[in-house]
């Protein structure tokens, strides 16, 4: 694991360890879904396998120091291809599907196999994923397939059925600090991050690393606590400042669904993973919160970001969203 050329995963070592003995068995999937929770480290697994599968010691695989590892490693590797995103919905162009297509009837360069990464395909076209279907059905003996997504909901049953899907999970709180530690961030910031993101390492990241990102789960955390106590005034305090940036508007949003929906489901019976940015603000809204009231939240923030979608301004949509929350 400590070999200088081995992408750094933590947590999910069953599935590591399951698709190793796959490698081993030679039973490895054709085409792969890695589904969790964005900042999980799907991509990274992604990586990961892509190694795994081109590595030129099958008992050790990925071992980190074949060439085959280390050409992986520097994201040089000559039949390693990654789908480059296009369009507003970040998918995948039928173009770039195509051109996949045609690069995966060729035959490898250097080894036995050429991978192909589709990340993040939640937002994949129905035209796209039927593009690729055929390849996917009756993939050539030397291609392989992975893709990471939010859920397998997010892909045509019949592209589904072709697949392995399997789910990847955030670490533990220690694992997730470890992590965290060896990139140098310092200790209260880290401590602030994990109080944010708990085990989900890529969103710590976000948060110890980009500003916005960390004003956006602040904001959506005090949005949240607000909400709970149906004080309106603070809420079209927070949403009118976020609103002078649209994006910032969204990040802010998206963070205020999650919160919601912790809280909805901290209502319900069984352990469900967190996605929001502040615990105990989802607790406090979730006292006495009923599923109806729930879903017209999530519903007035659908509809805030349909509205941003439409080019409704940033300010109006805030204000609207602002009155359509303490109504809910
Ligand atoms: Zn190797």
């Amino acid at each position: 694991m400590n070999t200088p050329n081995m992408p750094a995963v933590y947590g999910n070592q069953q599935l590591l360890s399951e698709l190793r003995t796959m490698r081993k068995q030679n039973h490895l999937p054709h085409a792969l879904l890695l589904h969790g929770e964005r900042g999980c480290g799907k991509k990274l697994i992604a990586k990961w396998f892509a190694m795994l599968v081109l590595c030129e010691h099958p008992d050790s695989a990925p071992c980190g120091t074949c060439k085959s590892c280390r050409l992986a490693a520097e994201d040089a590797h000559p039949d390693i291809t990654t789908a480059e995103h296009s369009g507003k919905r970040m998918g995948f162009s039928v173009e770039t599907v195509r051109d996949i297509r045609r690069e995966a009837s060729v035959l490898p360069n250097n080894g036995d196999m050429r991978v192909f990464i589709f990340p993040d395909a939640d937002g994949m076209s129905i035209q796209a994923q039927n593009a690729l279907l055929k390849s996917v059905e009756e993939p050539p003996a030397h291609s392989c397939f992975v893709f990471t997504a939010g859920s397998v909901g997010v892909l045509l049953p019949t592209l589904l059925s072709r697949m392995t899907a399997k789910a990847v999970f955030p670490v533990t709180a220690g694992e997730c600090t470890e992590a965290l530690l060896k990139r140098d961030y310092p200790d209260a910031d880290i401590r602030a991050a994990a109080a944010r993101f708990g085990g989900n390492i890529g969103k710590c990241i976000a948060y110890l690393s980009d500003p916005a990102v960390k004003r956006a789960a602040d904001d959506a955390a005090a949005l949240s606590a607000a909400l709970a106590e149906r004080n309106e005034y603070e809420m079209l305090r927070l949403l009118t400042a976020a609103a002078a940036d649209k994006d910032q508007l969204i990040r802010t949003l998206e963070l205020l669904d999650a919160q919601v929906r912790d809280a909805a489901v901290l209502t319900l019976e069984g352990s469900f993973p967190r996605l929001g940015c502040d615990r105990a603000a989802a607790e406090t809204l979730s006292s006495g919160l009923t599923p109806r009231r729930a879903m017209r939240m999530h519903g007035a923030i659908r509809e805030a970001f349909a509205d941003l979608d439409g080019n409704v301004s940033a300010v109006l949509t805030a204000t609207a969203l602002c009155a359509a929350l303490c109504d809910a």
